[in-house]
């Protein structure tokens, strides 16, 4: 069936064809259901099908669909007051997806120390196990070599250290430099979560040295940590960051947002999309906040989290030999099992619960934002169950 279609091979896809979803589940094209931890890799913030979601989307369907960028955009005019207004920043790049935003973020830096003079200054600095997208600069940026290999010299001007280690940082920042680039928790990296001392430290090494800041959330922004940004948590802010996933809710969308400094350098004629901004997208985004923004929603994410957090760390006590350590923030959490991740994520998937693997042994539970506390505690059970099928098995291994 699948095996014929002419795709390219470039994924390693699961045997499963979901054909609807409702809420935090999906449905097979024969009907079984499963608990969708996964989210479309933390897209689906809102999970599946949500009613203010359809509304915006079908609204907007029967208006315009696509504007061309010649033109002023009613859609991005609000929707980018709307995350200025939110945030730290005062510009907003419309794209369709995270590379997209993160290649916009990469120009603005390079780019504004261009317009002050400084064309020399090109170079960023990024983190050991960063994921920044699958564009020809993005890959240099996240460095990583399974990426990298076959596709040409390596982009230039991306200069990457250990995580975690400001010595290294301090070291590796040149007359060059023109910006650091970090997650603030990385995703495919492991969900591995930057301290708020080290980000802190980042923030006053820029300032210091005339970089620009740049913080990649593309996956853990738009509520996924339970404050609206990740970067929220250490009380500091970048000059620039890029964002996509959360905040299309399943609609491909993506920002790059600058403080107007940030951003003085991109005038007239130095970057543009077709798509971005597109009207269907300016509604659905301005759907999600809709929702994000209301009083009490980032509080229900903290809250269940709590419940998740408790729930695994239970699990972690119980089964030592499958779960080594539980990470991450908010809803964006990690299992770093102890067997191969790929065993506890088929046996989590043979009880019908879903999560995304990643680096370092690590499996991902990104759970729409949406997700209650009965809904949590029926994942967590279904987890147990598949922990439990694995630590029998080592036991009639051993015996
Ligand atoms: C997914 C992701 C990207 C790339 O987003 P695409 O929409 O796939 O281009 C970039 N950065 C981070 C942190 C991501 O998780």
């Amino acid at each position: 069936m699948s095996e014929a279609a002419p795709l390219y091979d470039t994924y390693m896809r699961a045997p499963l064809r979901f054909e609807r979803g409702e809420g935090v589940w999906l449905f097979t094209e024969s009907g079984e259901r499963y608990l969708d931890f996964a989210a479309g890799v933390a897209v689906n913030s809102l999970g599946h099908a949500h009613p203010h979601l359809i509304g915006a989307l079908k609204d907007q369907a029967e208006k315009v669909w696509h504007l061309s960028n010649l033109y002023e955009v009613p859609g991005q005019e609000k929707l980018s007051r709307r995350l200025t207004e939110a945030t730290f920043a005062d510009k907003v790049f419309f794209t369709n997806s995270g590379a997209e935003a993160l290649e916009c973020a990469i120009k603005t830096a390079r780019r504004y120390q261009y317009s002050i003079g400084h064309p020399e200054k090109f170079h960023i600095v990024t983190f050991e196990g960063a994921f920044h997208g699958r564009t020809l600069a993005t890959i240099a940026a996240g460095g990583q070599e399974k990426y990298l290999e076959g596709f040409g010299p390596k982009a230039p001007g991306f200069d990457q250290v250990p995580f975690n280690d400001m010595d290294a940082l301090k070291a590796a920042i040149t007359e060059a430099t023109a910006a650091i680039l970090i997650e603030p928790v990385q995703g495919e990296g492991g969900i591995r979560t930057v301290s708020k001392e080290f980000l802190r430290e980042l923030r006053e090494i820029c300032d210091a040295n005339g970089l620009l800041l740049i913080f990649d959330e593309v996956q853990c922004g738009v509520g996924r940590t339970g404050k609206l940004f990740a970067h929220e948590w250490a009380g500091i802010t970048p000059d620039i960051m890029a964002v996509a996933k959360g905040i299309g809710g399943g609609f491909p969308l993506g920002a790059c947002l600058a403080t107007e400094e940030a951003a003085s350098g991109m005038k007239a004629g130095t970057h543009g999309s077709t798509y971005g901004g597109n009207p269907l997208a300016m509604a659905v985004g301005g759907a999600v906040l809709d929702v994000v923004l209301e009083e009490g929603f980032l509080e229900h994410v903290r809250d269940v989290a709590l419940v998740f957090r408790q729930g695994l760390a239970a699990l972690q006590d119980r089964f030592p030999t499958i779960i080594e350590e539980i990470r991450g923030e908010g809803l964006m959490l990690g299992i770093k099992a102890k067997v191969p991740s790929s065993e506890l994520l088929m046996a989590m998937r043979g009880e019908h619960v879903l999560g995304v693997p990643a680096g370092d042994n690590v499996i991902r539970l990104l759970p729409p934002l949406i997700t209650t506390a009965e809904e949590a505690r029926d994942g967590l059970a279904r987890i147990e169950r598949a922990a439990e099928a694995l630590a029998t098995a080592q036991l009639k291994k051993s015996a």
